[in-house]
């Protein structure tokens, strides 16, 4: 089975480029679109025996660059691919989570940026500059430098988790998550609600791999319930602000009805005559997930929120608790994404001959 993955990625690969040596972030910001190679040419992927990624084989992994948008400064940057991925684990992940968390982590993230690579480059490709992936955690994944990260989290953090967040990406580096030999859209959540959401009820299209799954340790997390105050007048300006179309009774309170998915969240919310997502609403009031209730009270709405983010595929809390229990990232992995497997896809290196 994994020669079949395998065979299947070199043909998917074999459409697209694969830069090999870093430039200068100085040469980019002179002309990025000029140095950055699209994926179109003759890529190749090969299957990896496990190596540690240490002395030689590591420098020569260091000459591995992803070109990566970054948004704040609208300039594009090829980055080694473990910089590029202790930046998003920086960016996306609690340092001090257990370690074989971390490296589910890892994977997901490079699982991420070869979907991104393969099924999704075109798709975003304008706005990425023709670069594979961006920094904008509400369109791609977030990336934190060691410059930023040492700036938000203060030196003496940043070092005492520094090698822990880089192993966790060296010991796993090119392992990716597939489905039907293509790499998962390895999305990821902080706090779920209890269970995680299956795609179809968050974005309307199934995917196999992204199913309700039980995630129940996120209820024991400090921060799993928040609320969120609004006025009537604010909530009521907000909805018309949406949909015109929306009709408020002259007094007392508005009548609710909510549906939900299997998993609790919220799938629509008719309201006034008209009916909203439920990942609308999260929007439009800021709230930490689509699971809430809504209560109003002497003029005032309160909603009640479980989770945090969209509740689709991993929940990082999550993973970390079943690390504590003595799970292994691929078993973390295989917990969140359903049905998957794992092979060593590694974009970077000419095929082998014989
Ligand atoms: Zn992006």
């Amino acid at each position: 089975m994994k020669k079949i993955v395998q065979t299947a990625l070199v043909l998917i690969l074999s459409f697209l480029s694969v830069p090999i040596l870093c430039v200068t972030a100085l040469e980019l910001t002179a002309d990025p679109e000029k140095n950055v190679s699209a994926p179109v040419a003759s890529g190749t992927v090969y299957p990896q025996e496990k190596e540690q990624q240490t002395g030689e084989n590591l420098a020569k992994v260091q000459e591995h660059c992803v070109p990566v948008y970054l948004h704040e400064e609208d300039r594009v940057e090829k980055i080694d691919i473990v910089t590029y991925l202790c930046g998003v684990l920086n960016g996306e992940m609690q340092p001090n989570y257990e370690p074989e968390a971390l490296k589910a982590q890892a994977v997901a993230a490079y699982t991420y940026l070869m979907y991104q690579y393969t099924d999704n480059y075109e798709t975003k490709r304008e706005a990425h500059k023709d670069a594979w992936i961006c920094t904008d955690p509400s369109h791609c994944k977030a990336y934190l430098s060691e410059k930023d990260a040492r700036a938000s989290w203060g030196d003496a953090w940043f070092d005492k988790y520094k090698d822990r967040v880089r192993n966790a990406v060296t010991e796993t580096l090119y392992q990716t998550m597939v489905c039907q030999s293509m790499p998962i859209n390895a999305v990821f959540h902080s706090l779920s609600s209890g269970k995680t959401e299956a795609a179809k009820d968050v974005w309307e299209y199934d995917i196999p791999y992204l199913q309700e799954v039980d995630s129940s340790f996120d209820e024991t997390a400090e921060d799993f319930l928040s609320e969120k105050s609004v006025s009537l007048e604010e909530f009521k300006n907000t909805l018309k602000n949406y949909d015109g179309t929306i009709v408020f009774p002259d007094s007392g309170d508005p009548a609710v009805e909510i549906t939900r998915s299997d998993s609790g969240g919220v799938l629509a919310m008719k309201i006034g005559g008209i009916e909203i997502k439920g990942t609308q609403v999260r929007t439009l009031f800021g709230l930490r997930s689509a699971n809430f209730t809504v209560e109003f009270s002497n003029g005032q709405v309160l909603f009640h929120v479980k989770g945090y983010g969209h509740g689709v595929g991993m929940s990082q809390y999550g993973a970390n608790c079943l690390a504590k229990e003595g799970k292994t990232y691929q078993e973390i992995l295989q917990h969140y994404y359903t049905g998957i497997e794992f092979t060593e896809m590694n974009i970077f290196e000419q095929k082998k001959e014989g």
